[in-house]
């Protein structure tokens, strides 16, 4: 066997691992949902190329995750079933950065670096699997890849800026598939190894993962025993056999033993009721499914029956998105059967100007092998797509019939350029597109209004919708045109910077 190889982390890695070690310090228990959230990656991969190569399944069929904890010694242990690392995978994923969710939150890092951090924000960005260090001394990771005959372990100890890679050799730790990491935790952190907080942790964070998580668990049962009666009582009492019969005695006992607790409900959101969803645990979905930390403003839970059938939850972020043009968002995650599908396909269920919505969609109808080719010529994704863009706009027309009108400014404010590129993009949704629209007035300051609202305050005479577009605000109300159009007390929405000259309707 090759003597154990050593590497060095790439210098970004070890910038992290101090940002992360040193801003998340409050947040330590983050680690966890990291690390299970790897672990749901690799079995959701394994169980899309098992569609197409049934093999990779052949050295076990179960798809679990599995925690153990060492409580005396301050260990805890994660298994999972999964698509494990071949020797060069583990040296590209642990060792650089290679994750878009590290490296928004270097993004984030940056961005407020002024202001001071909010551990509580950050501690909601995927951080990925370098915030083991958090609570560990030293982590190992043992790995087996189907595509690769041997099992690799890493070993890196905090603070070291370097890891190692062997071969793994103890035939007891050998594992079928997947991947098993050690935690060694420092002095502070052996609590995190204790079984109930263990799982109070899981049930905590992994509400939302859809394969078994369990954890090992003391357990106890009672059972009646026959015990003698005390030796000395039945001494007093007399002699030989017949007393013996006679002081049995029945008691309570309890029997003490290990063994694996299912700890997660797996059964996935949108497949619920959505009569029996809160609130709350569609913004908890969301900010866990795509690395959010703020509230989406709105959401859409449904079910579309008969000719295709499919369910989603569709959101409108709270957060903005500049790049109208960037298709690729991985804003949906499509789901054949349950099965993770990919977040690749937006373009293809969405239009371009509804990029910004963000959900998932789980179809019976399509198959598991989709690809891209044949979402682009399936009769049934045209019709998904015609229901989800349905959806998105009755979503939005919530968020306007709101009671609170900031509610609907800050979207428009964040999503109002992506409309107005709809409504010249999509003539067969105008009708739903042009109550969504908001303009300027030029008889009120700041707010913005409504087509209806114009129309509610026309003048009797009036016959037409007029408007200007503009550079600015103040250039569309120093207009020439407008004069005349206030001397007659009619209003003008002007459209700031991306409006084009339309003519009204009435
Ligand atoms: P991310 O999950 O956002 O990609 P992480 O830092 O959490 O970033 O993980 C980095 C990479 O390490 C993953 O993309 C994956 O390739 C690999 N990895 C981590 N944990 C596992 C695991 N349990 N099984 C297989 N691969 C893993
Ligand atoms: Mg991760």
């Amino acid at each position: 066997v090759p003597p154990a190889e050593k590497f060095e982390y790439q210098a970004e890695v070890n910038r992290l691992m101090d940002l992360i070690v040193h801003s998340l310090y409050s947040n330590k228990e983050v680690f966890l949902r990291e690390l299970v959230s790897n672990a749901s990656d690799a079995l959701d991969k394994l169980r899309y190329m098992s569609v197409t190569e049934p093999d990779l399944l052949k050295d076990g069929p179960e798809l679990h995750i599995r925690i153990e904890t060492d409580k005396d010694n301050g260990i805890i242990m994660i298994t999972d079933s999964g698509i494990g690392m071949t020797r060069q995978e583990l040296v590209d994923s642990l060792g650089t950065i290679a994750s878009s969710g590290t490296a928004k939150f270097l993004k984030t890092l940056k961005e407020s670096q002024e202001a001071s951090v909010d551990s509580n924000l950050i501690g909601q960005f995927g951080v990925g699997f370098y915030s083991a260090f958090l609570v560990s001394d030293k982590v190992a990771v043992s790995t087996k890849s189907p595509k690769s005959e041997k099992q690799y372990v890493w070993e890196s100890e905090a603070e070291s800026n370097s890891y190692t890679i062997r071969e793994e050799t103890d035939p007891e730790k050998l594992i079928p598939r997947g991947t098993h990491l050690t935690l060694y935790l420092k002095r502070d952190d052996k609590g995190f190894a204790h079984p109930e907080r263990i799982q109070k942790l899981v049930k905590n964070y992994s509400q939302f993962v859809s394969f078994p998580i369990y954890t090992w668990q003391e357990k106890g049962f009672t059972k009646e025993v026959e015990v003698d009666e005390d030796p000395a009582e039945a001494k007093t009492e007399g002699d030989g056999e017949t007393k013996k019969e006679t002081n049995k005695k029945t008691k309570t006992v309890v029997e003490k033993y290990w063994d694996w607790e299912l700890t997660n409900e797996t059964q996935p959101i949108w497949l619920r009721n959505p009569r029996e969803v809160s609130t709350e645990e569609y913004n908890e979905f969301y900010k866990k499914t795509f690395n959010e930390y703020l509230n989406p403003l709105a959401s859409s839970h449904f079910t579309t029956e008969g000719e295709v059938e499919f369910r989603s939850i569709l959101y409108v972020p709270a957060t903005k998105k500049e790049d109208i043009t960037d298709r690729k968002t991985k804003n949906i995650r499509l789901y054949v059967k349950r099965v993770f599908i990919s977040d690749d396909f937006d373009g293809e269920l969405f239009p371009r100007y509804l990029s910004f919505v963000k959900g998932v969609v789980d179809s019976n109808d399509l198959p598991l092998n989709v690809s891209r080719e044949i979402l682009q010529e399936s009769r049934i994704v045209r019709i998904m797509r015609k229901r989800l863009v349905r959806k998105a706009f009755d979503m939005i027309l919530g968020i306007s019939c709101s009671e609170n009108r900031d509610e609907y400014e800050a979207f428009w404010e964040n999503y109002g350029k992506f409309l107005k590129l709809g409504c010249m993009e999509d003539k067969e949704n105008h009708k739903r597109i042009a109550p969504l629209l908001r303009f300027f007035s030029s008889q009120s300051n700041e707010e913005l209004i409504s087509l209806d609202e114009y129309v509610e305050s026309m003048k009797p005479e009036q016959k037409a919708i007029y408007y200007i577009a503009g550079d600015s605000l103040s250039s569309a109300k120093n207009a020439p045109f407008l004069e005349k159009l206030n001397e007659k007390g009619y209003e003008g929405p002007s459209c700031q910077q991306h409006g084009g000259l339309q003519r009204g309707v009435n």
